[in-house]
Formats: structure tokens, C-alpha cells, sequence
């Protein structure tokens, strides 16, 4: 007879197979059992055809990635523990010494910062581009451009770029192109199919994405997705994801999926609330310009119509103003401090409205030409009243008159 302690850890009873309820269940593992010797020396991880350890995957996990790719239009998924780590895991994979990567002048800034801070000390080069000029782009890529990042729309400044004809340009140069798709989140555009009527196929490589932002929804949930649809590229990023031991957790993973069936309609009333603000604030004297890629005046309007009004549709939650330069720095931060419902914190995509003020002069190449001058202030629309969102911005401009 075995010992209580022992039967406790190997008890025999084992529940019935076959249960079944909505959620798909949290399994959370470091170790993974093997029948025999021969099946741990020969178990295939890398296909989602068995497990192996909990770093390779779990049914949570496996689970949440197929999801992904529906969502996107891909094919495979890799889950990283951040939007950044998915964002980084992408650079570590596809660049070595003596590479080059071209970023977009307007990127999320923490990539601009692992490319300055690490991939540089790594014999890494980059350039910045600018995303409203695909002739900028073309004229950057030379032959040691291994990689480059598109983001539509742009961080903070929410400029549309001409995603299909920089995709275009990246193509015939057979280099990679990885859109950092948080924005559009699978929603907005189809990041692996940009002209779906006329000429499939025409996609980026690599798609990453904060599921922290929308899919997460709750504020609550660091975590990021790598997406592509070609096998040999999703084995190269799934290597160095194995190699770099990036793992998400279980109850996270569960977070997400819980998430995902109310994401669209979530989405949509991000947008709805999003485009109404953004209106009201454009006929605003204290702003002299309003960023959101719906907004006919906003940099690159045309180009978010053609690709997201004729497809899926559908614009996020994030606009910017610029704030006039009449106003000191002190006014725009009592401004921002003023606000009652909109509260100061990074990241979005939750239910909870946020506002964040932004020094453009050291984030850019220099000051956009199609960016008025003056303080850029980032709202992220949450999902409380529309009006009542309003009146609150309405009370805080009194700190501005
Ligand atoms: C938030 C964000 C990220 C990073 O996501 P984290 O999970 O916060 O690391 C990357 N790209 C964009 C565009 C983002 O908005």
C-alpha cells in the first residue's frame, strides 16, 4: 500500500472525457506526461499535434491562437507575454548583424526604442521613414533591408498610410513586411488580403498585435500574437519564441478567449463613440487639428477609406488633437488634469476612457509637415456615454479658456 501522501499525488481516479461548456478551459502546466520513453522522443510539438512542455503550448493556448488567426486572416499564431515581446520576438527572429530594419517615422514608440537600445548594440542598423511618403520607403530599402514595419494607423498621430502600395513596394523587393496591426486589430482591414476584390493575396508577412488592447478588452491582460500565413516563416518565429522561452499564462490566455465573442461589438462602439468625439472636438477653437483617420482633414483619410470603408470597415478607438500653441504646456497638463471620466494611463482598448499628453519634438524625425503645431493630446475612448465622454472634455476645456 502506498502512503497517503503518495496516493494524493497519484491518484487514480481520472474524470470522464467529453466535457463540454463554453469555455474552452484553463489548462496551466510547465510539465506535460509522456506515456512512454519512445513518445518523448519522438513527440512532434511545433504542428499543435501534441504537447511537450507548457512553454510549447497547452489546449488553452492552442485554442486562443487558431482563434487569432481567424480573426486576422492568418494561418499560424505564436502568443508572446506583451504586444512589445511580440513586437520584439519579430526582430530577434528575422534580423542578425549587419541587417537593416526601416520603421515607420510615427511607429509605436517602445519599437523604436528596442531597435536604438538593443538591436543597434547587435551590429543592427535602421532607418526611419516617412509613412505618408511610399517613395520615401522605396528609396530607404537597400540590399541589406531585411525587414520592415508598417503601422496604420500610426501611433498617436494616427496618420493612414498607403498600406497597399508600401506593401506593394516591399513585394518587389521580396523583403519582409510586418504590420504592427493593433489598430486595426483584424477588424478595421484584412492585414493578409489588402484588396480582396481585385487582387488576392496582396498582404503583409507578418502581422503582430497587442491582445492587450481590444481582445483583451478589460485593461486587465499583457499579452501579444505573431500571425503570418507562410509555414517556413512561422517555424523561424516559432523557434526563436521557443529558443527565447516566451510563454503566456493560463489564466491570461483564458482572459482573452473569454474576451474574444464580444471583441467586434466592442469594437464597433469604440468607433461610433470615437468618430462623434473626434467630430465634436474638430469644431473646437482650442484645437487646431484633430488626428483620426475618419475625419476628411485627418493625414491620410483617402487611404483608410479606400481600404477599410469598402472592406470590413471600422476605425478603432484612439483620435488626437493638437492642442493650439497659444496654450503653455502648464494649460494643456491642467487640461488633461481636469478630465474626470477620461483618466491618465498608457495602453486602451478597455472598457475605461484615457487621455495622455505627448512630447511630439522627442518622439519624431522632426515636426510632421502635415501636423499642426502645439501639444498632441491621445484620447482612447473607453466605453462609457458617449455625451457624457463629451461633457466631460467640454468642463476640462475651461482650463484652457
Ligand atoms: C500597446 C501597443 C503595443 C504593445 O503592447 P503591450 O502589450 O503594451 O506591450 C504594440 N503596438 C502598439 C501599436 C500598441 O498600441
Amino acid at each position: 500500500m502506498t502512503q497517503l501522501t503518495t496516493t494524493l499525488i497519484h491518484h487514480p481516479y481520472v474524470p470522464p472525457a467529453g466535457f463540454d461548456a463554453p469555455q474552452p478551459g484553463i489548462f496551466k502546466a510547465s510539465t506535460v506526461f509522456f506515456p512512454s520513453v519512445a513518445a518523448m522522443r519522438s513527440r512532434e510539438w511545433k504542428d499543435k499535434s501534441a504537447y511537450t512542455y507548457g512553454l510549447h503550448g497547452t489546449p488553452t493556448t492552442y485554442a486562443l491562437e487558431e482563434r487569432l488567426c481567424t480573426l486576422e486572416g492568418g494561418l499560424q499564431c505564436v502568443l508572446a507575454p506583451s504586444g512589445l515581446s511580440a513586437v520584439a520576438l519579430v526582430a530577434l527572429s528575422l534580423l542578425k548583424s549587419g541587417d537593416e530594419v526601416l520603421i515607420p517615422d510615427n511607429a509605436y514608440g517602445p519599437n523604436k526604442a528596442l531597435t536604438e537600445g538593443e538591436l543597434k548594440s547587435w551590429g543592427i542598423t535602421h532607418r526611419y521613414y516617412d509613412p505618408m511618403d511610399p517613395q520615401d520607403l522605396a528609396s530607404k530599402l537597400s540590399e541589406r533591408t531585411q525587414l520592415v514595419w508598417v503601422e496604420a494607423a500610426g501611433s498617436v498621430t494616427l496618420e493612414f498610410p498607403d498600406l497597399v502600395e508600401q506593401v506593394r513596394i516591399c513585394k518587389r523587393k521580396g523583403v519582409h513586411v510586418v504590420l504592427d496591426n493593433t489598430w486595426g486589430a483584424g477588424l478595421a482591414f484584412q492585414p493578409f488580403n489588402l484588396l480582396p476584390d481585385t487582387e488576392s493575396g496582396l498582404g503583409v508577412d507578418l502581422s503582430v498585435h497587442a491582445l492587450t488592447k481590444y481582445p483583451s478588452g478589460g485593461g486587465d491582460v499583457l499579452m501579444g500574437s505573431v500571425i503570418t500565413r507562410d509555414p517556413a516563416l512561422h517555424l523561424q518565429i516559432k523557434l526563436t519564441h521557443m529558443r527565447l522561452g516566451l510563454g503566456v499564462g493560463a489564466n491570461d490566455a483564458e482572459n482573452v478567449l473569454r474576451a474574444l465573442p464580444s471583441m467586434a461589438l466592442r469594437y464597433q462602439a469604440h468607433d461610433q463613440a470615437t468618430r462623434a468625439l473626434a467630430q465634436w472636438c474638430d469644431n473646437q477653437p482650442e484645437f487646431a487639428q484633430v488626428l483620426h483617420p475618419a475625419l476628411a482633414a485627418s493625414p491620410g483619410h483617402a487611404h483608410w477609406k479606400s481600404l477599410c470603408k469598402n472592406g470590413p470597415g471600422g476605425a478603432a478607438g484612439l483620435f488626437s488633437v493638437v492642442v493650439d500653441t497659444r496654450f503653455t504646456q502648464a494649460q494643456v497638463d491642467a487640461f488633461c488634469d481636469a478630465l474626470q471620466l477620461f483618466r491618465l494611463g498608457y495602453s486602451w482598448g478597455g472598457p475605461i476612457s484615457l487621455v495622455v499628453p505627448y512630447e511630439l519634438e522627442t518622439m519624431r524625425s522632426g515636426w510632421p509637415k502635415h501636423l499642426a503645431r502645439g501639444t498632441v493630446v491621445r484620447f482612447a475612448v473607453g466605453l462609457e456615454a458617449m455625451e457624457d465622454l463629451r461633457a466631460d472634455i467640454e468642463q476640462a476645456l475651461q482650463h484652457l479658456r
